[in-house]
């Protein structure tokens, strides 16, 4: 008999709340989700869930937050959120094991990327509080002054996934606030407990009540969030297939939406790269077991090299630690779910099985002292077919797809061969050809020789095609929070 991992740290009860800013609430109209540990396989909290009652609440909350949250000055909007990124990076040890319980994410991952991820986007929204002016416009000089005002566009929703809601306030949160708007917060059910901490850390700083509000909730509340007329615009992570439902609502009612959905990013390794760089992008699969949207998850690796490359990545995955998310040596924590650990396992057996593609790592869920989580060994897959479902659909777990290739033309075809264009990643010592194949991906970002995806907090981060539409980070990403008025004034 197995004892299991521990996966827990019972000296931090995890607590999900309704928080409606002047309130919070254990219990909501929507019922309850058991929330289960994915490193466990047990259940570890309840969290309440919000229904219509919240919901119309916190939208009645926030439209009374905005007169006011609109109306102050731009430098104490900076002030406030720029305290607020500081709190969340002071408390990130339990944001850390908060994260590893809520959603899997090994603590050594959480502390080196996610919480100063979260921080650094949240602080760059911050700085831009008071740096949003309008302009003045001759249309007809000498009969009108033509004035633009950047105005903040008022209650936005914002619905995450599940995957990185510690990102999420800094990537979603963060700029609409900076812009002026009040934001409803919709965490996913499955990971709730880092946006109720959070919260408290507004509420703590003197965030005004109801300028945020928080609603762990399910489908059903995100759906009414997106129908609610109070709401002016969504702000959606998540999946293409929800991400499509939101466009369609929002589409009715003319609702402006932005939208960041999922990748099949292309890692394309030219002859002359630098292999042992090329292979530690490849391997970052890993990260959070392949659940985030920009990993790069198709190796498309030139023939010359394509097996000492594969062989290379096959070792550095086997060595992958994977385990207790609390762990401080882990580098691999479990998928989000039983049905999430199904789901990756029947893709890379129809690949091997029908589709041609040879096992090079992996492949297995863990067994003995794992065996009760959902745990994944690093996969890689050899000789994939560029036009089957393991290259094409996004597998959200910790496999590669490798690809060879024989010229830069091929290359670039099945890098864009996918629907996705979210993030792209190559390796080459050629500049030319560097700048020749960025700007031929079809993709919101693309990183060269190493560089990560997203960049920094302020380079815009976004997808094209079905990878979604708008761009967070930096003065773009306020700006989708912000509409133009143009007062025109007669002067005679
Ligand atoms: P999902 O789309 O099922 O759910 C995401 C959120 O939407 C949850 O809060 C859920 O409750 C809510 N929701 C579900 N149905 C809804 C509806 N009809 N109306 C309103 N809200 C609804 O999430 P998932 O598919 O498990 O998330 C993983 C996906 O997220 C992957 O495709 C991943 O690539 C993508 N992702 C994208 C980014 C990005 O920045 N581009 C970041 C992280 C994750």
């Amino acid at each position: 008999m197995t004892q299991g991992v521990n996966a827990t740290d019972n000296s931090r009860p995890l607590v999900s709340e309704i928080y409606l800013g002047t309130r919070w609430l254990g219990t909501g109209s929507g019922g309850v989700h058991q929330h289960i540990n994915p490193a466990t396989g047990r259940p570890q909290a309840d969290v309440p869930l919000a229904g219509r009652a919240e919901i119309d609440e916190a939208v009645a909350v926030a439209q009374t937050a905005f007169r006011k949250w609109r109306q102050w000055r731009p430098e104490d909007r900076r002030r406030l959120l720029t305290r607020i990124a500081a709190r969340i990076r002071e408390h990130e040890d339990e944001l850390a094991v908060m994260q590893a319980m809520e959603n899997g994410l090994p603590v050594s991952a959480a502390k080196a990327v996610l919480v100063p991820h979260g921080a650094n986007w949240f602080e760059n929204a911050a700085g831009w509080a008071d740096k949003l002016e309008g302009t003045v416009v001759p249309t007809a000089p000498g009969e009108t002054m033509d004035l633009t005002l950047m105005e903040p566009i008022g209650v936005v929703a914002v619905i995450l996934t599940w995957n990185a809601p510690i990102g999420g306030w800094g990537m979603c949160v963060a700029p609409p606030l900076a812009a002026g708007c009040c934001v409803i917060l919709k965490p996913s059910e499955l990971a709730p407990f880092t946006s109720t901490f959070i919260a408290r850390l507004c509420e703590e700083e003197g965030m005004p009540p109801g300028v945020i509000t928080v609603l762990p909730g399910g489908p059903e509340a995100g759906a009414a969030l997106v129908e609610h007329p109070g709401v002016r615009k969504i702000s959606f992570t998540g999946g293409g297939p929800t991400g499509r439902r939101i466009a369609a609502a929002c589409g009715a009612q003319l609702k402006p939406v932005l939208l960041e959905l999922g990748g099949k990013s292309a890692n394309i390794v030219f002859p002359d790269a630098d292999l042992a760089k090329a292979v530690e992008t490849a391997a970052s699969v890993v990260f959070s077991a392949g659940q985030a949207c920009t990993l790069p998850t198709r190796a498309i690796v030139h023939e010359s090299i394509y097996d000492e490359f594969t062989a290379m990545l096959a070792g550095a995955l086997a060595q992958v630690q994977v385990g207790d998310p609390l762990d401080p040596t882990t580098a691999m924590g479990p998928v989000i779910s039983a049905a999430a650990s199904d789901r990756i396992l029947g893709m890379v057996n129809h690949a091997t099985r029908d589709t041609g593609a040879e096992l090079l790592a992996g492949g297995n869920r863990k067994g003995d002292e794992l065996a009760a989580g959902y745990f994944i060994e690093p996969t890689l897959l050899g000789n994939v077919a560029p036009d089957s479902e393991v290259a094409q659909d996004e597998v959200f777990g910790p496999v590669t797809a490798a690809i060879r290739f024989s010229d830069e033309d091929e290359a670039v075809a099945v890098a864009n061969g996918t629907p996705y264009g979210l993030a792209g990643y190559l390796h080459t010592r050629d500049l030319a050809r560097a700048l020749r194949v960025a700007s031929a991906l079809e993709s919101g970002t693309v990183a060269v020789n190493g560089a990560g995806a997203p960049a920094g907090p302020g380079a815009p981060f976004g997808g094209v095609k079905e990878s979604g539409y708008g761009r967070e980070g930096g003065r773009l990403g306020v700006a989708e929070f912000l509409q133009h008025k143009t007062v025109s004034i007669a002067l005679s």
